[in-house]
């Protein structure tokens, strides 16, 4: 984990303490002085996280924290605030100011480094998936498109459910959220994703001592629910159990008796940050995605289709079932781009993936494995039935009209097949891709348009 702090105090006394008490616990300790002093540290050092202190000589800590969160430079750095009193107005103002959160002095170290364990961990899997992002990018695919965030869904979880309905006339007004009542057991029958709340809001005691707290481990075991944020509301003075939630990992926590405005300020900055990770892990999903396709047709690539035809033979051998691949070829498609041009030849492509696509099952794989060549594998497929989708599959080229781009007219192609399974004898995908692509030559050799069955197996 990294750990290099940054305190900000204008007293040197209150520094050393916070040093000695960081150091103790193995973090790095650089210190600033004033609030100049810690928006250049902020930028040079690049501290995993700041603990500034709200009342200095030169800058109100407050107004410090604004800039560093307005600057894209240190945005991304975790802010702790710690102030000498314990005032409701200047935990709100500080937390508006984006503050990830409020200490009172004295500080009580055990909240206070299981505080900064707990942002510490929330910045590495921010710059996790920040980092798979720039190598996605860096890889030549889009920037995902900044979505929509639309209204968001707070699960409250309260001992009784009048409580939780408290909570939740109280937070109507002041979030744009769905704010879902909800007991335990229905928290973890979730069967999500869909409609899985971003956020829950989570008392620590529920019908039991702490059961609320071990509802923690359990909502990120479940993959509905792994992604959600979580905030737990402790019982007064209970420290230690505090501490204990923040190390379990819940995202943040509020001690009862709670001001409203604090506890709405404290979820919507928790939905903001689970939409933004939402929305990064999607762009991954796709990013994923798109190295597995090819782009013009949309069919699985050959990276993808390679090893996946491998596993799939392994499997039918495996499990004794007929399996069987088609190789596809277009007939004198060069002839298509010299006559038409490339757009014309890529239209027919396009064509051409649409046919294979919709009348092979979901369970084949279908992927263009070369310029105009595609394969398809068809698991629990005998001989005789390839061959029978692989005549469907030519007439219906042949017969289709493939539209030319320009509405300048139609076209049409043919294509030639090669089939080859294995049935009771064992084979690799290599053998069969061998076979089909010798039966595709034969096809090719007698005259093309024309389906052809491979050299029974070795
Ligand atoms: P055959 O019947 O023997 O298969 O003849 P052919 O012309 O189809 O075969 P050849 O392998 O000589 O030519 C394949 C052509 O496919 C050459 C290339 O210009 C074209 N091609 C490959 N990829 C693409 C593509 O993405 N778009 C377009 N428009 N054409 C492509
Ligand atoms: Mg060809
Ligand atoms: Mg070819």
């Amino acid at each position: 984990m990294p750990g290099r702090i940054l305190v900000v105090d204008d007293v040197a006394t209150n520094r050393i303490v916070m040093k000695v008490r960081l150091a103790d616990a193995c973090y790095q300790v650089i210190q600033a002085d004033s609030g100049q002093a810690a928006l250049r540290a902020a930028r040079q050092d690049r501290p995993d996280l700041i603990l500034l202190d709200v009342m200095m000589s030169d800058m109100n800590g407050i107004e410090v924290c604004r800039a560093l969160k307005a600057d894209p430079e240190t945005m991304e750095i975790p802010v702790i605030m710690v102030t000498s009193g314990d005032a409701a107005d200047s935990k709100i103002r500080a937390l508006k100011a984006g503050a990830d959160d409020f200490l009172a002095k004295p500080l009580d170290e055990l909240l206070l480094l299981a505080r900064v364990r707990s942002l510490l961990r929330a910045s590495e899997t921010a710059q996790e998936l920040a980092l798979r992002e720039g190598t996605r990018r860096a890889l030549g695919f889009d920037d995902p498109a900044a979505s929509f965030i639309g209204q968001g869904r707070i699960a409250l979880l309260a001992p009784r459910r009048e409580t939780a309905m408290a909570w939740k006339s109280a937070l109507r007004s002041r979030l744009h959220a769905d704010l879902p009542v909800m007991t335990r057991a229905e928290a973890l029958a979730l069967p999500g994703p869909e409609r899985v709340p971003d956020v829950f809001l989570i008392a620590a005691n529920l019908e039991g001592q702490s059961d609320g707290l071990s509802l923690l481990p359990d909502l990120r075991a479940r993959s509905a629910t792994r992604h959600a944020s979580v905030v737990m509301l402790m019982p007064a003075m209970a420290r230690e159990s505090a501490a204990m939630a923040l190390d379990l990992g819940a995202n943040d926590m509020i001690f009862d008796p709670f001001a409203v405005d604090e506890l709405a300020l404290r979820l919507e900055a928790q939905l903001v940050r689970k939409h933004q990770a939402d929305r990064l892990r999607n762009s991954l999903q796709d990013g994923l995605e798109m190295a597995v396709r090819d782009p013009l047709t949309g069919l699985f690539n050959r990276r993808y289709a390679l090893p996946h035809l491998a596993r799939m033979a392994e499997r039918a051998v495996e499990m004794r079932r007929p399996f069987a691949v088609m190789q596809l070829d277009l007939d004198r498609f060069k002839l298509v781009n010299d006559r038409h041009g490339h757009a014309a030849g890529d239209a027919v492509l396009e064509q051409v993936a649409r046919i294979l696509a919709d009348n092979m099952r979901p369970v084949d794989l279908v992927a263009r494995i070369g310029g105009e060549e595609f394969l398809v594998a068809l698991p629990e497929t005998t001989h005789d039935i390839a061959m029978q989708a692989a005549e469907r599959l030519r007439r219906c080229v042949d017969e289709t009209a493939v539209a030319l781009p320009g509405r300048i007219g139609t076209l049409h192609v043919s294509c030639s097949i090669g089939v080859a399974s294995c049935g009771n004898q064992p084979c690799t995908a290599q053998d069969l891709l061998h076979r089909a692509d010798a039966a595709l030559y034969a096809a090719k050799a007698e005259g093309r348009n024309k389906v052809t069955s491979g050299p029974a197996a070795a």
